[in-house]
């Protein structure tokens, strides 16, 4: 860590990422070490990725027995893992049938890709069409950035894939384009996490789900970020009273061990079938021990109860630093998935926040994102309201 903002430095990595000058080492629980020694408070958790902490013991352990026996086996092979991961994938949320791969893009691809297949081949009539929202965020690849509703991102990668249409989140009147467009599926966050931590209106959500069920839509939730407890139930969708018809997770699932997955209900997962879809390392015994470590334990432990608890906690304290510091306009999001809509430019604190030895996000220009881990205590809230309120004092002092 250095004490200026610099930013570049030559590397041969490519310049895909404006990089904090920050070198993290080491990482446990809610903290991590840089090059320097220095310990920060992470509440950026990966991206929403190291979902129990930095190196949580169980899945360590897990890991680390898997490692002794098999790194990777071909899909053409049963891999016990995959068959138990999927299983209590699909035991605890409405789906029937998981399809595994690397990545939250990947998850969106396959998503994508079963929803035009089911249109085509099964469904056998309406259109191939996805429908998505506007501020959206999908994923990098080709398909998964077209379906990303944000110019910034599909900007400079024309011709962009066809078949896809853009509706405005949270809008009801704008749902009766749906009768018009008669796509094959509708995909979108509950919590729009990259576009500014907004959360989908519930009533909205019913509305929308209502429509998909009556014109034979499938209805698609992508929780790469709300997924896997972030914001207090297994699933974000739970809290809609909705059965989505796809689901494409990624992120904490392997609690930094990379995995993607879609659940699909049976009837959509009809989509696919041998040869249809693929993927070399989707769901290899490594990433699924991972996964299944993850998942067993937030299931057999008191962890959503506490996210619940801990996000009360987090947004008292959060309320009392607002009443303190007009720069906090808004509090949002669900869980502990945190947005602060501030009157500054959101990076400015990311970076000054770094002086103070915190990590924190951003969600466009002006909302800074809170994504502790799930295993946050309230010591771990106090000391980050500390380091934010130095933040703030700084920015104030023009420092
Ligand atoms: N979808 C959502 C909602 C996301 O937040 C992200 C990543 O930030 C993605 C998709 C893409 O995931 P990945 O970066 O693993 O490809």
């Amino acid at each position: 860590m250095t004490a200026n903002n610099s930013i570049s430095v030559a590397s041969p990595v490519m310049a895909t990422y404006t990089r904090f000058p920050v070198t993290i080492l080491k990482g446990k629980g809610s903290y991590v070490w840089d090059d320097q020694e220095n310990k920060l408070l992470d509440f950026t958790s990966g991206i929403a990725t190291c979902n129990l902490g930095h190196v949580p013991e169980p899945v360590k352990e897990k890991l680390e027995k898997q490692l002794q026996n098999l790194w990777h086996c071909s899909n053409l092979y049963s891999i016990p893992n995959q068959e138990q991961l999927a299983a209590l994938l699909t035991e605890n949320s409405c789906g029937d049938q998981v399809f595994f791969c690397n990545s939250g893009a990947e998850a969106n691809e396959a998503a994508i890709k079963l929803a035009r297949r089911y249109a085509n081949k099964v469904k056998g009539s309406g259109s191939a069409e996805i429908v998505t929202f506007q501020q959206s965020f999908h994923g990098r690849t080709l398909a998964t950035l077209t379906a990303t509703g944000q110019e910034k991102i599909q900007q400079g990668f024309s011709p962009l894939m066809p078949g896809f249409s853009y509706l405005p989140f949270n809008d009801s009147e704008a749902l009766v384009q749906l009768h018009s467009i008669k796509p094959a599926a509708v995909l979108l966050e509950l919590v729009q996490g990259e576009g500014g931590v907004i959360p989908a209106n519930p009533d909205w959500v019913k509305e929308l789900a209502q429509i998909c069920k009556e014109n034979n839509i499938l209805l698609m939730v992508d929780e790469i970020q709300t997924g896997i407890g972030r914001t207090g139930t297994l699933f974000g969708y739970e809290q809609y009273s909705i059965e989505p018809d796809v689901i494409s997770i990624a992120k904490g699932l392997g609690s930094g061990f990379p995995i993607g997955a879609i659940i699909a209900k049976e009837e959509a997962a009809k989509g696919f079938e041998p040869g249809s879809h693929g993927s070399t390392f989707g769901g290899n015994p490594l990433a699924t021990a991972a996964g299944l470590a993850t998942v067993t334990h937030i299931l057999n432990s008191n962890l959503l109860d506490d996210v619940n608890e801990m996000s009360v906690y987090l947004d008292l304290q959060i309320q009392s630093l607002k009443e303190k510091y007009s720069l906090i306009k808004e509090i949002r999001g669900k869980g502990l998935l945190k947005g602060l809509v501030v009157e500054t430019n959101a990076l400015e604190i990311v970076q000054k926040a770094i002086e103070n030895k915190l990590l924190i996000l951003t969600a466009g220009p002006n909302v800074v994102r809170i994504l502790p881990p799930l295993t946050v205590s309230k010591k771990e809230i106090n000391e980050f309201i500390e380091k934010l309120e130095l933040t703030f004092q700084s920015i104030k002092k023009g420092e």
